[in-house]
């Protein structure tokens, strides 16, 4: 039997790790079960080398609460240590190693000390009392029990043992016996250890549970990995029940070397700007959740695992968050959704087209937060036909770098309007999200020769001075000062007259209109920038011109075909509508 203890002034040295860790506590699982899995993966290895005979290990690693004794048993069939090696590995390294984290960071606030390593085997103080071992290493020889108490001594002695590998007691303190409960133990497991290399089987009972995937997706080669997996895989780890609108596996070696999958998922109300939520891992060990700036922050709402075996390990999240590396990262990852756009755009504009609708805002504010990423992805946008179909600006304008795109953005309210482009053959694209008119904008920032136009926002062939006398009983009906009038032809069938609203001026009113909004006061008294087409064709209107200014029927006649204008708009204010009435009874 020998005893000891630390050196290094140690009373404090538990208690501290408690504190610190107090708000991550669940990770002294994630230490254990990764120093057992590291112990298989030594053993593998040896035997590799030829150093250690092959003993068809089953490798595995258990995890046992006993809600009885307040012990939580870890048991792994790894390298195991002798006498010699728990007094260097465990008495020295680790335990020096935890004084010398503690000393180092112990001015540092308390400003979450997570994904942290090196404190490992100490870190299982946080939650027990007493840490007991059991060990055998794999060259034979007597095996070593080994006992450390809160304060820091040790005693170990040499036992008869089989096999080889390690066995851990953690005798849970008695304001942590929580952690004894299968279901909380289970879940910290899936957590930490969901994607670790050898099975992890939670014993209760005669049942054991195999809580990891020791093979996970990300690992794998693309090419063999269907997409039924990546939606089972998504769904698992993400807790959704809908499927990805969008994925991508990025296997990168060099000059970075990580890997990860990314989704974008599907979600009820579309685009929204909540974060983006990216798992970290370190060779499969889970390390930290949604560390700011691994996912490029244009590309919101994106959800996925990255495993980065080269990722300069250190204790504090925020250390992570400024890291060079994990920039470099993030603009991999930019770099690489742009190329999958873009290849599915040029490869596979089905699988591209099956989910664009749901996906559209994401890309679009992504080009227009990243200058880069818009350059490289611009043309792969798709917009909507109203007629159905997807198309390009650049296919819209026959591959010109110039023209005018038509949009809608309420196919039922401005059907009349839909009407008279489908007459001539012109299609017309559906903007049916804010963000989709911001695109259109961001568009003409980018070629000042291509514009985007309302289908309402006037006509292409109107004429500002065909009748003076028309002009004049329309502005007196209407009685609006500075009301534009201009003159169209649309067919004798066509409507009397339609509403335009010129691009420029209803852009400012829907902006500001955005703005009231937004600031939470009430809607901005906007000057009404509504003009009137009048169609010369009509027969009515052909009348209307031989009554005159100043003939009561006549503006009459004007104030309800301007109604009906408005009518085939927008909705009527309860005002006009009223008067809508009026004029219907009276001119009936
Ligand atoms: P780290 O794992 O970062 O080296 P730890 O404090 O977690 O630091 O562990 C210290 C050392 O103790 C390990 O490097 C390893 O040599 C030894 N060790 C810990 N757990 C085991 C185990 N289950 N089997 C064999 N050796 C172990």
């Amino acid at each position: 039997m020998s005893k000891g203890a630390l050196s290094v002034d140690t009373e404090h040295l538990f208690p501290i790790i408690k504190k610190w860790l107090y708000s991550e506590k669940d990770i002294f699982i994630r230490e254990v079960i990764s120093n057992a899995c590291d112990a298989i993966t030594k053993h593998r290895r040896l035997i590799s080398l030829g150093e250690a005979v092959d003993d068809s290990t089953n490798y595995r690693i258990t995890v046992t609460a006993d809600k009885d004794e307040h012990t939580i048993t870890v048991k792994d069939n790894g390298i195991g240590m002798n006498a010699e090696e728990v007094e260097k590995y465990i008495n020295n390294i680790a335990l020096s190693g935890a004084v010398e984290f503690i000393s180092k960071y112990e001015n540092e606030s308390n400003s979450g000390i997570i994904g942290h390593f090196g404190l490992g085997f100490y870190s299982m103080f946080i939650v027990a009392e007493k840490v007991e071992m059991f060990t055998r290493s794999y060259k034979g020889g007597e095996g070593v029990h080994w006992i450390c108490d809160t304060d820091g001594s040790f005693e170990s002695e040499a036992i008869e043992r089989d096999g080889h590998g390690t066995e851990i007691i953690m005798h849970v303190s008695d304001d942590e016996l929580a952690y004894l409960d299968n279901e909380k133990l289970k879940s910290i497991l899936e957590r930490y250890c969901a994607f670790m290399p050898y099975d992890i089987a939670l014993i209760d009972g005669d049942k054991e549970t195999v809580v990891n995937d020791t093979n996970p997706l990300w690992q794998r080669n693309p090419s063999e990995v269907s997409d039924e997996e990546y939606n089972e895989f998504y769904k698992k780890v993400f807790n959704d029940y809908e499927e990805p609108l969008f994925k991508l596996h990025i296997v990168a070696d060099y000059p970075l070397n990580f890997k990860g999958v990314l989704f974008i998922p599907k979600r009820k109300t579309g685009y929204d700007s909540t974060e983006s939520e990216l798992r970290l891992f370190y060779n499969s060990v889970f390390v930290a959740d949604n560390i700011k700036g691994a996912c490029p922050e244009h590309l919101v709402n994106f959800r996925g695992v990255l495993d980065c075996p080269e990722l300069p390990l250190n204790v504090s999240r925020s250390y992570l968050q400024n890291d060079a590396y994990v920039r470099k990262i993030a603009s991999h990852i930019s770099k690489k959704v742009a190329d999958k756009l873009n290849s599915m755009f040029n490869n596979d504009r089905e699988s591209l087209e099956k989910n664009w609708r749901d996906m559209k805002p994401y890309f679009e504010y992504a080009c227009m937060r990243d200058e880069k990423f818009g350059d490289k992805v611009r043309n792969s946008i798709l917009m909507e036909k109203s007629g159905g179909g997807y198309i390009t600006v650049s296919e819209y304008l026959d591959g010109k770098d110039e023209g005018t795109v038509y949009y809608t953005n309420d196919p039922e309210g401005q059907s009349y309007y839909l009407g008279l482009f489908a007459e001539k053959n012109i299609d017309v694209v559906v903007f049916d999200n804010v963000i989709d008119n911001s695109f259109a904008q961001y568009f003409e920032s980018k070629n000042d020769k291509i514009k985007f136009r309302r289908i309402d926002s006037g006509f292409d062939d109107s004429k500002a001075d065909e009748s003076k006398s028309l002009a004049d009983i329309f502005k007196s009906a209407v009685g609006k000062e500075n009301f534009e009038i201009t003159f169209v032809s649309l067919g004798d069938e066509g409507a009397a007259a339609l509403i335009s609203l010129p691009e420029e001026s209803r852009r400012f009113a829907d902006m500001m209109r955005m703005y009231s909004l937004n600031q939470g006061v009430d809607s901005f008294n906007m000057p009404n920038s509504e003009a009137l087409a009048v169609n010369v064709d009509n027969p009515i209107i052909k009348r209307l011109e031989s009554l005159g200014a100043d003939d009561e029927t006549a503006k009459d006649i004007a104030k309800h075909i301007y109604l009906s204008a408005v009518l085939l708009s927008r909705t009527l204010t309860s005002d006009e509508a009223k008067e809508f009435v009026r004029l219907n009874n009276k001119l009936i």
